[in-house]
């Protein structure tokens, strides 16, 4: 089978390798001069950084796999901590390194900063969700879900309601209740300690993904298209052509805002939140007491301590942050960390279009078309999850084995 996958973000590697893997002949396009779309290394300043901060977890199990499948090694890579919420406020969650669920039980009766009739009620609260498998009887927003369940106190200012937003990318007033109970059902719910852990990249993306997936699909037999932008599809028969070139199958593995120039039938009108990261370089021994601290200013939300000096703080979602110039963006958030030390360097990176709109009930195409050798991949296939490198790769593979179901019947 001769398939060609337009984009080589997460979810088009993820598509590629399996395909690779399982003898069909691959072509990749990706628009870019690299692969990772989204979550790509990028050079600024003589520095390779990342295009946006990213924060992974335990529960990433196909990222994690596909790492491995291509020689990145997820230990070496990203480092492994057992979930703390810390901020300065005196808020304190952290979970120890036991069997689940024992470590969120402990962790929630432990946190420092909240009364024991919340605690009690948040333990009583995540064990009926449990209980009921994380569904949810009709979707609504996050902020509907937690008033509810009468989760109205210190742990939804300090816990709920930012890990919603690090989560969707989209305040709890209007993000998508389900969504985010099936990340608490696959992390902080799940029978998996190792679920429950943050994982925080120690390299560049590229070097995650990317850079070792190219490598490994160009010595498996795969044939790369950087920079390549495939303009449409044509052909409706046994053979579809692209880019001069006839393929049996397609998958088509491009955020949302582009599917439309490539495939109409299939494109979703989509509201988009935005992410920053502002980089702030202080001096090599510049130390954040946790490597993922919470803000709780006006605007900082997350910042991700990098290693020697390098700040990573992430903005999610509309807000004030994106009036700011870049200039008052960084001494803003180093006011609100209460850093005295100017940074060195500053580096402010918007990405207007991060992810859609997580909201309630939004629609989520699946991977097949109306043309069986036209199938779709990316984070807004991944039905079940927001935006995440993990809905990009699982949809990714699911795509891919679509496919290759057909191999065996065409005429499917
Ligand atoms: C700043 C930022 C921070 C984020 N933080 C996190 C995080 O902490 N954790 C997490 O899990 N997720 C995070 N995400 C989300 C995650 O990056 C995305 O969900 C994921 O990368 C999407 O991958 P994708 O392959 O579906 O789409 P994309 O990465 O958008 O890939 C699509 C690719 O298709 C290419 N393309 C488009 N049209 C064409 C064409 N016609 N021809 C050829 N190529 C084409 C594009 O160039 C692009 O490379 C973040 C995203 C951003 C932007």
């Amino acid at each position: 089978m001769n398939v060609a996958v337009i984009g080589g973000g997460w979810a088009g590697i993820a598509a590629a390798v399996e395909l690779t893997a399982t003898g069909a002949t691959t072509t990749l396009f990706e628009a870019g001069r690299v692969l990772g779309g989204r979550a790509r290394a990028i050079s600024i300043d003589g520095r390779t950084l990342d295009n946006g901060q990213h924060i992974l977890l335990g529960a990433y199990r196909e990222t994690l796999a596909l790492m491995r499948r291509v020689g990145a090694d997820p230990e070496r890579l990203l480092a492994r901590h057992p979930l703390q919420v810390v901020d300065e406020t005196g808020f304190r969650l952290a979970l120890p390194k036991w069997p689940a669920p024992l470590n969120v039980a402990w962790g929630l009766l432990t946190a420092t900063g909240v009364g024991w009739r919340e605690k009690l009620a948040t333990a009583w609260w995540m064990q009926g969700i449990k209980a009921r498998r994380f569904r949810l009887d009709r979707d609504c927003t996050v902020a509907e879900w937690l008033d509810a369940a009468g989760q109205t106190g210190t742990l939804r200012r300090h816990l709920w309601e930012p890990l919603c937003l690090a989560a969707l990318n989209i305040p709890a007033e209007r993000a998508a209740a389900q969504v985010f109970a099936n990340v608490l059902r696959d992390s902080l719910g799940s029978a998996r300690r190792e679920d429950t852990d943050l994982l925080l990249p120690r390299a560049d993306l590229g070097r995650l993904l990317p850079e070792p997936a190219a490598r490994w699909l160009v010595a498996n037999g795969a044939t790369l298209h950087l920079g390549t932008r495939v303009e449409a599809i044509a052909g409706t028969g046994d053979k579809l052509t692209l880019a001069g070139n006839d393929y049996d199958a397609v998958v088509i593995a491009c955020a949302p805002q582009h599917l439309g120039g490539l495939w109409p039938a299939a494109s979703i009108a989509y509201d988009y939140e935005p992410i920053a990261t502002v980089y702030l370089q202080f001096g090599a021994k510049m130390r954040l007491p946790f490597p993922l601290f919470k803000q709780s200013g006006k605007y900082g939300q997350w910042v991700v301590d990098r290693g020697n000096g390098l700040l990573a703080c992430v903005l999610s979602g509309h807000g004030d942050w994106e009036g700011l110039a870049d200039a008052d963006l960084a001494t803003t958030l180093q006011d609100e960390l209460g850093i005295t030390e100017k940074p060195g360097w500053h580096k402010v990176i918007r990405e207007k279009r991060a992810t859609f709109s997580c909201r309630p009930d939004i629609a989520r195409p699946d991977c097949v078309t109306a043309n069986p050798r036209v199938v779709l991949a990316g984070d807004y296939t991944w039905s079940d999850y927001p935006a995440t490198l993990e809905g990009a790769v699982r949809s990714g593979r699911r795509a891919a084995h679509v496919l290759l179901r057909k191999r065996y019947n065409p005429s499917s």
